[in-house]
């Protein structure tokens, strides 16, 4: 499939154009694996910008593992709300922090299989981990985007984000993927939206089959 990487290369350029106005809030953090841990934890089903002020709200009080191992509960609820299921979140964020304390001396493991065995650490987050909180190479974090996006192109044809990740891996080129879950997540949320995408401005429609979509603009 010859036309991949260049279709993340178009994909890279069109989304310098469209920045990132959370950067800024973003930088108000240290980033460090634990910090992107639960911000990952936080993301799920949430918008960004309210993913970015609520984890800058938790991540400037309570810095470590162990900072939120003994934090309590309410406090948790209180500075992510609204994040979705923000009561659900601030126990697994809690329970999560005392397990790396009691289990990993208060440090994120950084062995991908280690962070599997953590309850409430899925593939995605373990992923996203590795990638962005250790800057190693070698994994692709798929969430919802990353997974419709390569499907409408006719990359692969896969149901389960765990298909996609192996897939992709067979068909793009290792030095592109650790970039992209963040350019498919920027892409997905400006052009290739879930529901009735832009197709007329999208750099890539050219080599796009767009499958299963019923709807574009
Ligand atoms: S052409 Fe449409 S469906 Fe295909 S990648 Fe672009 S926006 Fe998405």
């Amino acid at each position: 499939m010859e036309d991949v990487g260049k279709v993340i290369r178009l994909i890279r350029e069109e989304m310098k154009k469209h920045g990132n106005i959370l950067d800024e809030k973003w930088k108000k953090i240290d980033k460090n694996p634990f910090t992107v841990l639960i911000s990952c934890l936080l993301s799920l089903r949430t918008k960004d910008e309210v993913t970015a002020e609520a984890s800058v709200r938790l991540l400037t009080k309570y810095k470590s593992p162990e900072d939120l191992a003994n934090a309590p509960l309410e406090e948790i609820e209180k500075l992510i709300f609204p994040v979705g299921f923000y009561r659900v979140k601030a126990k697994r964020i809690k329970e999560i922090s005392k397990c790396i304390v009691e289990k990993f001396d208060g440090k994120v493991p950084d062995k991908f299989e280690e962070l599997l065995k953590i309850d409430g650490i899925g593939r995605k987050t373990a992923s996203v981990v590795m990638a962005y909180g250790f800057n190693k190479e070698g994994y692709i974090a798929v969430d919802t985007h990353c997974h419709r996006i390569p499907n409408r192109l006719g990359w692969i044809r896969t149901k389960t984000p765990e298909e996609t990740e192996r897939e992709l891996k067979k068909i793009v080129p290792k030095e592109y993927w650790k970039e992209l879950n963040h350019l498919f997540v920027r892409f997905g949320q400006t052009i290739c939206l879930p529901i009735s995408p832009k197709c007329s401005v999208c750099p890539v429609e050219k080599y796009c089959k767009k499958v299963g979509v019923k709807r574009h603009r």
